[in-house]
């Protein structure tokens, strides 16, 4: 089922929650998005194979996907675009992803040129025009990947963060804001010490984090985080977590 982040009537958001099957414990838990501005249609992270069919017919209620005009990737994970292949030879979609990895992004297809429909996403960031708005493909290089984009949405005021902000939790749990920040750090912690690269990393995306006008941090994985003392508790507290490469001693180098 749809959780509606956003809807003024013309312009909507919708996240899906529950599409990794409850039963298949060996998933990590993953969101997808849909944004919908009139009779246009982006989707994001539209994720592997296992979750195809499910929002295939979860996204059908609110959007026809053939008339999908993008579907966008914060980065190269087969939780992310491993379906491309799908969604390639099922709509005329075009593909935003880091120019870092559209050419290996066809390893995830059969195979077939589909150069002219993915779109590498230049290391600055852009602008995509859907329906009456424009949105916003942020920089967050290192975040996890070596090119990584998160994608704002100046309607609605969210930002779609990718790996960023990410918490690993049971399905029913995810599907909802995140009310205690404190406590929810458990969940965060582990993947992002490891997963982020560094807090170098983490101190410039939240400088340029604090320059934007975010109403809900929304990852793919588990809880968002809405209105803006959430969001800025998440800036605050990603800008001074020490991670990665920072963390890493020789130690962990040593061959078994
Ligand atoms: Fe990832």
């Amino acid at each position: 089922m749809a959780v509606e982040l956003f809807n003024n009537g013309r312009h909507v958001c919708l996240a899906f929650y529950d599409l990794v099957d409850e039963a298949s414990d060996h998933a990590v838990q993953c969101n997808q998005f849909l944004v919908v501005d009139g009779e246009h249609g982006a989707l994001l992270e539209p994720g592997g194979n296992m979750t195809y069919n499910g929002l295939l017919m979860s996204m059908a209620r609110y959007f026809y996907s053939r008339d999908l005009e993008y579907i966008f990737a914060s980065h190269q994970d087969p939780d992310i675009i491993a379906s491309a292949n799908k969604w390639m030879v099922t709509t005329n979609c075009r593909v935003l992803i880091s120019k870092l990895w559209t050419r290996f992004l066809p390893h995830f297809t059969t195979g077939r040129n589909y150069t002219d429909r993915i779109i590498g996403i230049p290391d600055e960031g852009m602008a995509v025009p859907l329906g009456s708005c424009k949105l916003k493909m942020v920089p967050a290089h290192f975040l996890h990947s070596e090119g990584n984009f998160q994608v704002y949405d100046p309607i609605s005021k969210i930002l779609f963060s990718g790996d960023l902000g990410v918490s690993l939790l049971a399905h029913a749990d995810a599907s909802k804001p995140v009310t205690d920040f404190d406590s929810h750090i458990d969940y965060m912690i582990g993947f992002h010490r490891r997963y982020m690269i560094s807090n170098k990393i983490c101190r410039f995306w939240a400088n340029m984090a604090r320059q934007m006008d975010i109403e809900q941090i929304v990852p793919q994985h588990g809880a968002r985080f809405v209105g803006k003392a959430m969001v800025n508790r998440f800036i605050d507290w990603i800008e001074d977590l020490q991670c990665g490469v920072d963390l890493m001693t020789q130690d962990q180098y040593r061959a078994p």
